[in-house]
């Protein structure tokens, strides 16, 4: 929660006051609480007051900044609870993580409003510096089940745009157009990235790469890299939440007299037991051999089973079967 400055208040003057009258103000404060003619205790008080002053003086002094404040309406209070109101349109309202907030010397509220930046003293007057942070991006990482099963580390390679480091963006240099960038001030660079895949990730989910997005403005920080996981089929499995599914195909006769049959889970090739008579379809559950759960333990696996006939029937199992649709018609 940021408060409201009074930046009319501050420095004493009607939310009417002209440049000149704003510029006069600021030049009497600004001589009356510099915190270089004071000294001890009042040194301190007057470098918070001398602070509130220039920032006062960045907003008013600037036509486009009074404006946008002063769209704010003028039944604020200064000092009460202020939170960008959503319903001004056309203007963009900042938004910081709290461990960011006035890290450049200006208010909360100031950043809120203005965004980030750096106030550099030069010549007696302050510097507007936008600094900005850079853009989060997001970006696809394609798994194997398998990969996504086990974790891991994995190397990626994305491309990314980056401002020109020979013009600094501006894309032109003194001779004219800059060479490197063509003019653009952006280059594409290729990256390597090491990424940590952990255990079990989901379809879907996104793994942060701190510092790895676009570039921030006037040495603002780098924004962040998300790469949303994006497991590709398997043949045999299919990731249903936590479980795992998979078919087994067996025969007539495994079917009606049961038998034990080699079936693939994520851990290898295990025994599994036909119980006798087992119908089409019956899902077979194969208990903690599924997908690792967020808080230990795992899913289950299903295997569904699914009776068809071998590719070849002699002429003696043809007999059989016709000796087994005479004994059905009787029962
Ligand atoms: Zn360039």
């Amino acid at each position: 929660m940021t408060t409201y400055k009074d930046y009319y208040k501050i420095l004493g003057v009607e939310r009417t006051a002209t440049e000149q009258e704003i510029k006069s103000a600021y030049r009497k404060l600004a001589r009356q609480y510099h915190p270089d003619l004071k000294t001890g205790s009042e040194k301190e008080a007057a470098e918070e007051k001398f602070k509130e002053i220039n920032e006062a003086y960045e907003v008013l002094s600037d036509p486009e900044k009074r404006a946008k404040y002063d769209r704010l309406g003028a039944n604020w209070q200064h000092g009460q609870e202020w939170q960008p109101p959503p319903d001004m349109d056309g203007f963009h309202f900042y938004t910081w993580n709290d461990g960011d907030l006035g890290a450049t010397g200006f208010s909360d509220f100031f950043e809120t409003l203005f965004g980030r930046a750096r106030a550099n003293r030069t010549g007696g007057g302050f510097r507007w510096e936008p600094q900005m942070r850079g853009q989060d991006i997001e970006s696809e990482l394609q798994l194997t089940l398998e990969e996504s099963y086990r974790g891991g580390e994995k190397t990626i390679q994305l491309t990314s745009r980056e401002i020109c480091a020979v013009c600094q963006g501006s894309g032109h240099l003194d001779r004219g157009i800059c060479a490197y960038c063509g003019g653009t001030g952006n280059t594409t660079v290729r990256k390597t990235l090491e990424v940590k895949i952990p255990p079990g990730i989901q379809n879907g989910s996104k793994i942060r790469l701190r510092n790895q997005g676009g570039e921030g403005l006037g040495g603002g920080q780098r924004g962040d890299l998300y790469l949303k996981v994006n497991i590709q089929p398997h043949p045999l499995f299919t990731l249903k939440g936590n479980d795992i599914e998979s078919k087994v195909i067996i025969t007539p006769e495994q079917a009606a007299l049961g038998d034990k049959v080699t079936t693939a889970t994520l851990d290898g090739d295990i025994i599994l037991t036909i119980p006798p008579q087992t119908h089409s379809g019956k899902k077979l559950r194969l208990r903690g051999k599924g997908w690792p759960l967020k808080g230990g333990g795992r899913g289950d696996h299903y295997v569904e089973v699914v009776i068809d006939l071998p590719a070849f029937l002699s002429e003696a199992e043809l007999d059989l079967y016709k000796k087994l649709a005479e004994l059905r018609k009787g029962v």
